[in-house]
């Protein structure tokens, strides 16, 4: 997996997981270590590349998990068979760009 890929990947994880204290803090529980999680996503997003962030932003708005795996060769997001092609190819290293579903759009990382 492509540096790119493992940090939006960890990015999404954070996301969830502020999310997830978000939506404790609207039941009333506590958010310690929201502060945290905050300062460690901002952290992670000046590491990745600018437009990268962009695509994910953007598909985070539109899916709960804007990066998802191919399991089975399969996108996770929409159960789409990826093509061979891309499947091989994993992630362009000569671009660095990243491998999207056809259908849904998904950022894809293989495992
Ligand atoms: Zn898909």
């Amino acid at each position: 997996m492509a540096k790119v890929t493992q940090k939006l990947a960890a990015l999404q994880d954070i996301d969830l997981l502020i999310s997830e204290r978000k939506a404790e803090e609207d039941l009333g529980f506590s958010t310690a270590g929201l502060e945290n999680l905050e300062e460690a996503r901002a952290k992670l997003a000046g590491e990745v590349d600018g437009r990268f962030l962009r695509m994910y932003e953007r598909l985070s708005k539109r899916y709960d998990r804007a990066i998802v795996p191919v399991v089975g060769h399969r996108c996770l997001g929409c159960s789409l068979v990826v093509p061979t092609s891309k499947r091989k190819s994993g992630e362009d290293r000569a671009t660095g760009a990243l491998v999207t579903c056809e259908s849904c759009g998904r950022i894809l990382f293989f495992v």
